[in-house]
C-alpha cells in the first residue's frame, strides 16, 4: 500500500478545499464540461491581432538570432533579474514620471501574482515582534490574494463607503475614518481594483500612503491593470502613483502576455473604454427592470454588479448562470478579511468584458432572465 504523503503546514494550505480552490477548479472544468460555456469569469485579456502579430513578430527575431536565443532561453539571471530590462525600465519610469529610480530599485518576479505572494509573507506572518497582517483598506479585493498567505489570519480589511451616482452606477470610495489595525504590516490595494474596476483616486492614494508612511508600514500598489502599463485606467484625473514608500506591483499579463508572466508593451486605453461603455449598455438594457447598481468601470476589464435585492448568495446565482452556460465570478470571496458581516458581499459578481459583442449580448440575455426568475 502507498504511503500517503505527509504534508507541512504550507503544504496543508495550499491542498486545502478552501472556498476559492474549489471556485477556481469549478471554473477550470467549467469549459471542459461545457465547451459553449460564455467564459465571463476569466482575467484573460481579449486578443488583439495587431498585438498577437508583433509578439509574433519579436519573436522570430530573437529565434533568428543566435546571442539573442542563447541569452533568453541558456542563462540563469540574477536573483532581481536581467540588468539590461530594469535598467530600461527604470530610464522609462525616470522620463515619463520623474520617479527617482535606478535599476536597483526594480526586480523582475514571475508576474504580479507571484510579487505579491514574496511582499506579502515577507511582510507579514509570525515575526519577531508578534503576528502581522496585510491591511485591505477597501474590500472587494482581488480574490487571488486570498490564499498566499502561509500563515492564517493573513489579512485584515476596512468596508468601503458606497457613492451611488448616476445612471444607476455606483463607487466605492474609501472611507477615511476606518482603523487601521496595530498589526497592520503594510496597506494593500490593486488599481484599478479587481474585481470592481473602481480606481482610486489619486487623493486617496496619496492619504493611504500618508497614513501608512505615519505607521511606519508600506503601502502596496498593485497596478496590474493601471499605469504606467497596461494603463487600463479610463479617466484623465488619475494617474501613475509612486513614492519612497510604496512598493509598485506591475504586470504585463494585461498586456496581452498572461502566458509569459514578464515583458511590457503599452495598451491603448480609450479603445478599451469604449468596450466598457458598450457591455454597460447591454446589461443595463437586459437588466431593465431589475434593481441593480454598476461599479463605476474606471479600469481594468470588468463589470462589478452590486444586486441589492438578490434573494440568494451571489455564490448561488453563479451556481445559477452556470448551469445556464454563463460563467461569472461570485463576488464573496472577493471580501477578503472583513472582521463582520456584511450583506453587500453576498449581492455582487464579477462579469469580464474582455471577449467578442455577441458573447457580450448573449451573455447579457442569460444573466437577465436568470435574474427575472429569481
Ligand atoms: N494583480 C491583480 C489585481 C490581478 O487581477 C491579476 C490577475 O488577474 C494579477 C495581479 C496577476 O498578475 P500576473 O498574471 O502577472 O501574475
Amino acid at each position: 500500500m502507498k504511503t500517503p504523503i505527509k504534508l507541512s503546514q504550507y503544504g496543508q494550505h495550499y491542498s486545502s478545499d478552501s472556498g476559492i480552490v474549489e471556485l477556481m477548479d469549478d471554473l477550470g472544468s467549467a469549459l471542459r464540461d461545457n465547451p459553449q460555456m460564455l467564459m465571463m469569469a476569466g482575467g484573460t485579456p481579449a486578443r488583439i491581432p495587431a498585438a498577437e502579430q508583433l509578439f509574433q513578430t519579436t519573436l522570430q527575431q530573437l529565434a533568428a538570432d543566435p546571442a539573442s536565443t542563447q541569452a533568453l532561453l541558456g542563462r540563469y539571471q540574477g536573483p532581481k533579474g536581467d540588468l539590461a530590462v530594469r535598467e530600461l525600465l527604470a530610464t522609462q519610469l525616470r522620463e515619463d514620471y520623474g520617479w527617482d529610480l535606478t535599476a536597483d530599485n526594480i526586480a523582475l518576479t514571475n508576474g504580479g501574482q507571484s510579487a505579491f505572494s514574496i511582499v506579502a509573507n515577507m511582510l507579514a506572518g509570525e515575526g519577531s515582534n508578534g503576528s502581522k497582517r496585510i491591511h485591505f483598506p477597501l474590500v472587494p479585493e482581488y480574490l487571488g490574494y486570498a490564499d498566499v498567505g502561509i500563515s492564517k489570519n493573513f489579512f485584515s480589511s476596512a468596508r468601503p463607503q458606497l457613492q451611488l451616482l448616476d445612471d444607476g452606477l455606483f463607487k466605492y470610495t474609501l472611507d477615511r475614518s476606518a482603523v487601521i489595525p496595530q498589526d497592520a504590516a503594510a496597506l494593500c490595494i490593486s488599481r484599478p481594483t479587481n474585481p470592481s474596476g473602481n480606481v482610486l483616486t489619486d487623493d486617496e492614494v496619496r492619504f493611504l500612503d500618508g497614513a501608512a508612511r505615519a505607521r511606519g508600514i508600506p503601502l502596496i500598489v498593485d497596478a496590474a491593470y493601471g499605469l504606467p502599463f497596461p494603463a487600463l485606467q479610463y479617466g484623465d484625473d488619475t494617474s501613475a502613483y509612486w513614492s519612497d514608500n510604496v512598493i509598485l506591483l506591475l504586470s504585463l499579463s494585461k498586456v496581452g502576455m498572461p502566458g509569459t508572466r514578464s515583458g511590457f508593451l503599452v495598451a491603448a486605453a480609450d479603445l478599451i473604454e469604449a468596450k466598457a461603455l458598450k457591455a454597460v449598455a447591454l446589461l443595463r438594457e437586459a437588466l431593465r427592470d431589475i434593481p441593480c447598481h454598476i461599479h463605476k468601470p474606471e479600469g481594468a476589464f470588468f463589470l462589478w454588479l452590486w444586486l441589492p435585492s438578490l434573494p440568494v448568495r451571489s455564490e448561488q446565482l453563479y451556481r445559477q448562470l452556470k448551469h445556464h452556460g454563463l460563467l461569472v465570478i461570485p463576488g464573496e470571496n472577493s471580501f477578503i478579511g472583513l472582521a463582520e458581516p456584511w450583506d453587500h458581499s453576498h449581492q455582487c459578481i464579477r462579469l469580464s468584458y474582455a471577449v467578442d459583442d455577441a458573447m457580450l449580448a448573449q451573455a447579457a440575455a442569460v444573466l437577465g432572465s436568470t435574474l427575472k426568475k429569481l
